[in-house]
């Protein structure tokens, strides 16, 4: 049986008429090639911020429900053209919403989790010969409900066809030419990674590289997909994301990552006893809120009040806020206090399990730059750092720099280096 290819183009790669067009021809040549071809497509340019605004001019706090109804429009519309401009070029094509493509998921508006994947309809139209145009971002709920999967979500409904299929690869076609040591739109020296391992791409998503969504990243490990991220605009090889057994060096740091997304959540007069902690945060988890780095500041003497604050993602904050104010009394505390103009960087790299001294290097750079560090969280191959927002581009060229990551710098040190 011919091999099947699953394809996902993201927003910028499809905003125009031309780019859909240039698009619907990279799936043409895999098919005429023999392949059978799978394409998940996001929604057009600005079309989710569009609708996201859209639905807060109308409501404060949109309801989730709706708000899916909303936001799973843009990739239908995407998906419905391309079929519209393969079928012109003389090729069965047809196009499927999530839910009839069968992608099944929890019941949690606006960040579903992918549960199965039902592909009948999928290997139907492949098996008719027909090049398959899915809608990203969405599914539906085993509550029959339309549900969206979290920004970016596109690239998880790529990697779920790709593994329910058994693809060859699960192509990501994007913006820029693959995965960077920093995002090439903030430092243009960053250098493009031939390859980087799941262990190193899972902490590079979680800390804001949005170039592959964190849950795409998670399904494609567990379910053995390989990933190539690269560019929708040029031809050449992007980045593939090797599995563990795969052999590649170590490098001591492999990027720097960053997120101007983020808002601090501050409560005050925190009652300093057992048990309030997992009643604010399990509160906050019922209400679907991700928190990211939490610090308590614990009072001078026992019994006495403590201060506690914690990032969110800024899109969170509001029903972060809204639900621990409604539940002031009951939890106990004083009062609540957010600040929505937070940033995060980080330094990713397998390489720092066994080198001491990274984290004394990048406290050292900040402070070099005159940049306060508010939080700091680690994992043995990342260390984060929660800065403010507008100080986060000069923090992660100055990182990137400090770390000697730039192509420039790489080439310099490795002249014979095949991989670079
Ligand atoms: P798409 O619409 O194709 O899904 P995204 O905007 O979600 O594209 O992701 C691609 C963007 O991710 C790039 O345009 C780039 O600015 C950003 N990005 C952030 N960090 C990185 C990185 N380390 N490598 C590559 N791109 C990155
Ligand atoms: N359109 C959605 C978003 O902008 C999903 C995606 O592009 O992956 O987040
Ligand atoms: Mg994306």
């Amino acid at each position: 049986m011919p091999g099947t290819i699953v394809m996902k183009f993201g927003g910028t790669s499809v905003a125009s008429a031309e780019r859909l067009r240039g698009a619907a021809e990279r799936m043409v040549a895999h098919k005429e090639a023999g392949e059978r071809v799978v394409a998940v497509l996001s929604a057009r340019g600005s079309t989710t911020d569009d609708l996201v605004a859209m639905a807060h001019e109308v409501s404060p706090l949109p309801d989730p429900r709706e708000m899916d109804m909303l936001l799973s429009t843009g990739e239908r519309i995407s998906c419905a053209l391309c079929a519209m401009i393969l079928k012109d070029l003389g090729h069965e094509a047809i196009s499927l919403t999530g839910s009839q493509a069968g992608i099944v998921t929890d019941t949690s508006h606006t960040k579903a989790r992918i549960v199965d994947v039902r592909a009948d309809r999928i290997q139907q139209g492949l098996d008719q010969g027909a090049i398959v145009l899915v809608a990203g971002f969405q599914g539906v709920s085993t509550a029959h409900d339309v549900t969206t999967l979290g920004r970016g979500g596109s690239d998880t409904t790529a990697v779920a066809v790709a593994a329910a299929l058994n693809a060859e690869v699960c192509e990501i076609y994007t913006d820029v030419a693959g995965v960077f040591s920093a995002d090439p739109r903030l430092v243009p020296d960053a250098r493009k990674l031939p390859v980087v391992s799941f262990e190193e791409m899972l902490e590079m998503a979680a800390s804001g590289a949005k170039v592959l969504q964190l849950r795409s990243v998670e399904y494609a490990r567990n379910h053995g997909v390989r990933i190539h991220c690269r560019s929708s605009f040029e031809d050449g090889p992007g980045t593939v994301v090797l599995g563990e057994g795969e052999t590649m060096e170590q490098p001591l740091i492999t990027a720097v990552t960053h997120s101007t997304d983020e808002a601090r959540v501050t409560l005050l007069g925190v009652p300093d006893e057992p048990g309030v902690a997992g009643r604010i945060f399990s509160t906050l988890a019922d209400a679907n809120v991700n928190v990211d780095m939490i610090i308590q500041n614990e009072p001078v003497s026992d019994g006495e009040q403590a201060d506690m604050s914690f990032t969110v993602p800024r899109s969170d904050v509001a029903t972060a806020t809204a639900t621990l104010e409604s539940m002031l009394a009951s939890l106990g505390i004083g009062s609540v206090a957010t600040d929505e103009a937070m940033g995060k960087v980080s330094i990713v790299g397998a390489g720092m399990k066994s080198h001491p001294g990274v984290a004394a290097k990048v406290f050292q750079t900040l402070g070099e730059e005159g940049i306060n560090i508010e939080m700091i969280a680690t994992s043995p191959i990342k260390i984060s750092c929660v800065i403010r927002g507008d100080h986060v581009p000069q923090a992660v060229r100055a990182l990137h720099a400090a770390f000697e990551l730039g192509a420039n710098t790489i080439r310099a040190e490795q002249p014979f280096g095949a991989s670079a």
